[in-house]
């Protein structure tokens, strides 16, 4: 079967140099083609997708390796792509991606692995060597651990473990180079109480604070930024660790915080300026030359004139945006922005968007109930009136997350309320003000909308084009119709009885 004049195949990855020659298979440059099979040369690329593509051939029903491509672009074995080198491994005797010496890469691995861990040495108190030998051969990719194996620190641990004679410690396993396998073998150790568990986004963003502060060029900036770092977000951060929801958001908050701040600091070192003789001008300058982001400064900016590292200084509330006077793209900006800014509350962002896409009244939005969405496998649906809207993947997610933690405090629990924004009272939904409030500092002008006709409401909605350059994927076309026009009546409706 000729499997050279095919469809070109869409290549992983990013796209790769130009080079003077062409590949067959994915027709793009390269500088080297490589022979997958004798008379069979394609780019490192497509062979790398070929000796990894597993399944049913659909020429001979055979489930094998399918290294070959057949006039329709579909995958299919060696036989059937006519390819005559030997894809079979020496020892398992299955189609697999060669490796060395006629082994595949999971026969590699696997002697890799008995080398360095030496299974005489399992004793049946080294239970955990046998333990990591059986986890690191279901790797996808095992030849990335036999690469992480050539480290010798790696294989010194490894040994060590197995043999029971070395007793890791996070801080050991934390100067390893850092991958999957060697998060697999913390949670291994930690299952087996061979470790205590511990907050891994806590440990990253301790492991992270040093490296930032690095950045920041004059020496008393840095002290600043330390100071901030440690006593107002570590504190902070290991306090999250301690509750069930863990460190992960607060991490994710104060590094973005901390990076803004160290922008900041070197931002104002350009200009000649120390921290403690910044003055309003500065901080009108810094927020009204660039992007949003920039007014993450404020807390930092707190924190430093109540430590009389500076002066008291303001800064201004975001310039807020009327939706009724955003253009289409202003409108994607802002939705993309709101999914994609984790410094502000879910329960916020969520609320917002539901506003910015379905055009819902703030008065509605907060008296919803966990009623109007449905999580399924596939991902969530609301609903206004009675029909179901399927959300795209990005709001589903945040939705997910939401409906799971959207305790309006710490300590409360909210398995009783039914409201999807529960306020600080017990049974109650959150105050429209408040949700007003924090929209406000989302940077949306509920003012500028309070005048809005629902005509400009409904012509801000998505369409399918909308969003698709969102980045959200349609799978069926009934999807796209469930934001159209007919059922938007519907929500219309909806609006019109509260
Ligand atoms: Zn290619
Ligand atoms: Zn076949
Ligand atoms: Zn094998």
């Amino acid at each position: 079967m000729a499997t050279e004049q095919l469809p070109p195949r869409r290549p992983r990855g990013r796209p790769r140099d130009t080079g003077d020659k062409l590949c067959p298979r994915c027709e793009r440059a390269t500088t080297r083609l490589e022979s997958l099979s004798p008379g069979h040369v394609f780019c490192r690329s497509c062979i790398e997708t070929a000796l990894h593509t597993h399944g049913t051939c659909p020429g001979c029903t055979t489930d094998t390796l399918l290294p070959g491509l057949d006039s329709e672009g579909q995958s299919i074995c060696s036989d059937c792509a006519g390819y005559t080198r030997n894809f079979t491994c020496s020892r398992c005797s299955k189609e697999r991606a060669p490796y060395r010496r006629g082994l595949c890469e999971w026969c590699s691995l696997a002697d890799d692995l008995d080398s360095v861990l030496q299974p005489s040495a399992f004793s049946p108190e080294s239970a955990f060597g046998s333990a990591l030998r059986s986890h690191l051969l279901e790797a996808a990719r095992p030849r990335s651990i036999v690469r992480w194996l050539q480290n010798a620190q790696v294989r010194d641990l490894l040994s060590g473990l197995a043999r029971g004679d070395v007793d890791a410690t996070h801080e050991s396993l934390d100067q390893l180079p850092q991958n999957a396998s060697l998060a697999h073998i913390r949670a291994l150790l930690i299952d087996r109480g061979q470790l205590p568990s511990r907050d891994e986004a806590l440990a990253r963003f301790t492991a992270w604070i040093p490296m930032k502060i690095d950045t920041v060029r004059a020496p008393e900036s840095r002290d600043a930024l330390r100071r901030f770092a440690t006593w107002h977000h570590l504190r902070r951060v290991r306090m999250s660790a301690e509750k069930d929801r863990g460190a992960t958001s607060a991490a994710h908050n104060a590094k973005q915080e901390i990076t803004v701040a160290a922008n900041f600091l070197n931002w104002l070192g350009d200009r000649g300026t120390a921290l403690s003789s910044c003055g309003q001008e500065h901080i009108d300058l810094w927020v009204s030359n660039g992007p949003t982001t920039r007014y993450t400064v404020r807390n930092f900016l707190t924190y430093t004139a109540a430590s009389q590292l500076s002066r008291s200084l303001v800064v201004p509330r975001r310039t807020v945006k009327s939706i009724r006077r955003v253009d289409k793209l202003e409108r994607i900006e802002m939705i993309r922005r709101i999914l994609d800014d984790r410094s502000h509350p879910t329960s916020h962002r969520l609320a917002a968007l539901l506003l910015l896409i379905f055009g819902q009244p703030i008065t509605r939005i907060v008296s919803m109930t966990i009623d109007d969405f449905n999580l399924v496998d596939t991902g969530a649906q609301i609903r206004f009136s009675d029909d179901w809207i399927e959300l795209p993947p990005a709001i589903a997610k945040l939705v997910a997350d939401h409906l799971e933690n959207r305790a309006p405090t710490m300590t409360r629990a909210v398995d009783q309320s039914h409201y999807v924004f529960p306020g600080s009272r017990p049974g109650q939904h959150i105050h429209r003000d408040s949700l007003k409030t924090a929209l406000n500092r989302l940077g949306i002008d509920l003012l500028g909308t309070r005048n809005t006709t629902l005509d400009e409401l409904v012509a801000a909605m998505p369409s399918p084009l909308v969003a698709d350059s969102l980045g959200f994927s349609y799978s069926a076309l009934a999807q796209h119709e469930s934001f159209q026009g007919l059922r938007f009546e519907r929500y219309v409706a909806g609006r019109y009885s509260d």
